[in-house]
């Protein structure tokens, strides 16, 4: 009997599940969006009960649409949008209030006093994060703090507070269950990385009662089993880790120095850091990637924040082209950029510049400037901005960079990706499955249950579509790259 792999993927926007036989080939893929809540400016909350529905929804579709019954499903794999945080009662398990989510700004205002507090050198040393809305331990203590009573009960344990994973794992088990994995609980600023337990000092700063939170387990291991009522049978829960991690897990970024960038809306680049993590600067984060067993692997992380979305806006901002797919063609339409460079700073700039009074602009306009160009500048900006990432990756871990594995939405575009080899100076490898994020998630869950024997096992069944190779000489690199720092200098501040 074919033994399948299934795959939760939990994202922002909406539920999927992709079914994995052994061979890592996605066989039944099933998506439903949710209600995103904006109750207002900056803010943005999603209903978990929506969300359970949605992702148990998808699940027993994927599954009937290919005839495929739970006693042929290995394993379940959990993967997630990260840092959003859900508050439910044990008892029932309800949600007490919606989940924040992670893009929510709710808490702009207490990040800075903890700032004002000297407590960022804490944060970082224990966490590996900086101090943002982003992570959940605000976003818990608004609960706590908004939720009528939500504190008291929290602290006599009637309360349970989650990623969510942890929601899902809770559900999935019938309440029995409460737990995460570390690459989930890195992403709380409550948990140490280093001694890899929630951080007793970080939840007395914060307030937050210890028994609300869950069991940290081994990302790919037995979490639980799913409750028969939901599958007709119990399934285990074996694998879970956060987005990114996953997707860099499912890219078989195993070893020190690998690395991959997914080139979405924003673009988030992971740099595997081995069994150590590293202290972050120019605003990096550190954070775990995955653990197995008693071995932990950190990563270092770092994101842009417009990335794919730069030609969503040419297309829907100044209409220069209809599809974003016809990027590609007008790129190649002209010689070269033309002088032409675009900087992206729409909402300020990260890492490594860091700063949030930056703003877009467009640099080195003559008459002969076309739309060409301009699209053509748009496209060179995401490899600029992931190659100022990488190089300020290369430069804290001194790891020597290989090779490039890339996902996401813009990794179709085949001139992007060889503007970003070039620039980089290292092929790039665009794998022939683009579900790395739930593969990731599934190949956790199927290491952990014996449908993988290895690591090596996995890297074997990994497919390439295509590797693009640097063709650029150094001195022309040298000369654009400078350009590009310069247009870089001129919109910040
Ligand atoms: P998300 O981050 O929402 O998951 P995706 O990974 O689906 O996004 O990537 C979508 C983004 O990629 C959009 O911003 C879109 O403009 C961009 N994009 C999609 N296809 C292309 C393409 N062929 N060339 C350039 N950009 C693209």
């Amino acid at each position: 009997m074919e033994r399948y792999l299934l795959a939760l993927d939990q994202g922002t926007t909406s539920s999927r599940c992709i079914l994995f036989n052994r061979q890592g080939e996605a066989v039944s893929k099933v998506q439903r969006e949710f209600s995103q809540i904006f109750p207002r400016e900056g803010w943005v909350e999603h209903d978990a009960t929506e969300i359970w529905a949605s992702q148990m929804g998808v699940a027993l579709e994927a599954m009937l649409l290919k005839g495929i019954g739970a006693d042929e499903i290995a394993a379940i794999g959990i993967t997630n949008q990260r840092e959003t945080t859900v508050v439910w009662e044990k008892e029932t398990g309800k949600p007490i209030c919606n989940a924040i989510v992670w893009q929510c700004r709710r808490t702009a205002e207490l990040c800075e006093e903890l700032k004002r507090q000297g407590l960022e050198e804490t944060v970082r040393a224990r966490t590996g994060l900086l101090i943002d809305p982003y992570f959940s331990a605000t976003k818990l203590r608004w609960i706590l703090d908004h939720v009528e009573g939500a504190q008291e009960r929290a602290e006599k344990g009637e309360l349970l507070f989650g990623t969510v994973d942890s929601w899902l794992i809770y559900q999935l088990t019938g309440g029995r269950v409460h737990a995460t994995d570390p690459s989930n609980a890195a992403r709380t600023m409550l948990f140490n990385i280093h001694t890899m337990q929630w951080d007793e000092e970080l939840l007395r700063i914060f307030r937050i009662p210890a028994c609300m939170l869950p069991r940290v387990l081994p990302s790919s291991g037995i979490f639980g089993y799913t409750d028969p009522a939901l599958f007709g049978k119990s399934i285990p829960i074996a694998g879970v880790a956060g987005d990114q991690q996953a997707a860099l897990f499912g890219q078989c970024g195993f070893a020190s120095g690998d690395a991959k960038n997914t080139y979405g809306t924003g673009g988030f680049l992971l740099m595997n850091t081995g069994d150590r993590p590293i202290t972050p600067k120019q605003g990096l984060l550190s954070t775990v990637g995955w653990q197995i067993g008693e071995r932990t692997s950190y990563v270092l992380e770092g994101s842009v924040f417009v990335c794919g979305a730069v030609i969503q806006w040419l297309r829907d901002g100044l209409g220069l082209l209809k599809h974003a797919s016809d990027s590609e063609k007008m790129a190649l339409r002209v010689k070269d950029n033309g002088g032409v460079y675009l900087v992206p700073a729409f909402v300020g700039l990260g890492a490594p510049y860091w700063d949030p009074y930056a703003r877009g602009s467009l640099h080195g306009l003559t008459r002969g400037t076309g739309k060409d160009h301009v699209v053509r500048a748009a496209l060179e900006s995401m490899a600029y901005q992931t190659a100022d990432v990488l190089l300020a990756m290369q430069e804290e871990t001194g790891l020597p960079l290989r090779s490039l594995c890339v996902d996401g939405g813009a990794s179709q575009n085949g001139f992007l990706l060889q503007f970003q080899a070039d620039l980089l100076g290292i092929p790039l490898l665009r794998p022939a499955c683009v579900e790395t994020t739930a593969f990731g998630a599934a190949s956790l869950a199927g290491l952990a249950v014996g449908v993988y024997e290895s690591l090596d096992e996995l890297r074997a069944i990994r497919r390439i579509d295509r590797e693009f190779c640097p063709t650029m000489s150094a001195q022309e690199r040298t000369k654009l790259y400078d350009g590009w720092k310069d247009a870089v200098r001129r919109s910040l501040s």
